[in-house]
């Protein structure tokens, strides 16, 4: 992982606990700049992507909810933290949001309290679903990288060890980094790591500033010997001429790679891409690269998001017809690998 160095923090009073302090230590060499609403940032020199690496908030998280998921988890919990400092084409955190610097939201210890009030008001034992067959599962990176913000401090390691000893949730989160510091966690198997994989040469020029697919790969065995559930997730999947057979080659090297205990308990999700008109405005003058390979208008049809944004997506028709191809490949070559759930 690249370092992160930012050169201004903001924060709001009520971030500055003992995790916030820590925080502001560690990176003493930036601009401190005290704010007084976390979501209401000052205006920012540097475009979208600048911030991003540049910038760090600190805030405390007022709204904590749980939401109903079905997909990755049961829930998603309230955010450990918002944005990234990867930038991705196609990232749906950094929608609708002209600057989206990482928010770390500092008051953990209530966060985690959120869930346990929400896993207790659950009927038990639960009814086995795709998500997990025991556990009521909890996505706590829905709106960040978890292996990012772990770098920023102990929230992410004193979540993973709030799932490793409850009795009833379980932890689950996608990532397209590899922190080594998370192997030195004891997630006592309550926690899923779910790598988000896609062929190398097109992760080289959407996925900005996260780490190689090699590097992902290379890093299943070792997440699952530190204690982890390890799960792929293959998003976005990115249609081209030629991707059946990059996929082809992706699933080869699962193959030779994943150690045979890890794919008799490994499954993954498959989500086709979704892309959004101002991101690709913004795009198109920072990696227009990549944006011949997620913007084409010739086989997407556009969809009105809850927030007002143009997002595009595969046709209907199209999209059956690939998620047909994609499940053949995954039967043919990682059989050991099934899908959770796929579109
Ligand atoms: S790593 Fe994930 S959260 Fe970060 S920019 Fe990429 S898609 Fe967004």
């Amino acid at each position: 992982m690249q370092p992160f160095k930012p050169s201004t923090i903001f924060y709001t009073p009520d971030s500055l606990n003992d995790r916030g302090i820590k925080a502001l230590q560690t990176y003493v060499d930036a601009k401190h700049v005290e704010i007084k609403q976390h979501n209401r940032l000052p205006a920012i020199d540097g475009n979208h992507f600048q911030v991003k690496s540049d910038v760090l908030v600190l805030g405390k998280l007022k709204t904590l909810i749980c939401r109903e998921s079905g997909r990755s988890s049961d829930f998603i919990s309230p955010s450990l933290a918002n944005g990234c400092m990867g930038a991705c084409a196609y990232c749906y955190v950094d929608r609708n949001k002209p600057v989206n610097p990482i928010t770390l939201f500092t008051n953990t210890e209530e966060i985690l309290g959120a869930v346990e009030k929400h896993v207790q008001k659950q009927a038990w034992p639960k009814i086995p679903n795709q998500t997990h067959a025991k556990f009521y599962t909890y996505d706590i990176g829905c709106n960040s990288d978890i292996s990012v913000d772990a770098v920023l401090s102990d929230s992410v390691k004193e979540t993973v060890d709030f799932f490793a000893k409850h009795p009833k949730a379980f932890a689950t989160f996608a990532t397209k980094f590899v922190n080594p510091e998370l192997l030195t966690y004891e997630p006592a198997g309550k926690t899923r790591i779910r790598f988000s994989l896609m062929p190398a040469t097109v992760s080289k020029l959407v996925d900005v500033r996260t780490d190689a697919i090699e590097k992902r790969i290379a890093a299943i065995n070792d997440f699952y010997q530190a204690g982890y559930e390890v799960h792929l997730n293959f998003s976005p999947v990115i249609v081209y001429e030629g991707w059946q057979q990059d996929y082809r080659e992706l699933f080869e090297k699962l193959n030779q790679e994943v150690h045979p205990q890890v794919k008799a308990r490994m499954s993954c999700e498959v989500i086709f891409l979704t892309h959004n008109q101002w991101q690709h405005e913004a795009n198109l003058a920072i990696n227009p690269k990549a944006e011949s390979l997620i913007w084409t208008p010739e086989n997407q049809e556009t969809k009105r998001s809850q927030f007002g944004g143009i997002n595009v997506r595969y046709q209907y028709q199209l999209k059956a017809q690939l998620v047909q191809e994609f499940k053949a490949l995954q039967q043919e070559i990682i059989p050991w690998c099934p899908i959770r759930y796929i579109f």
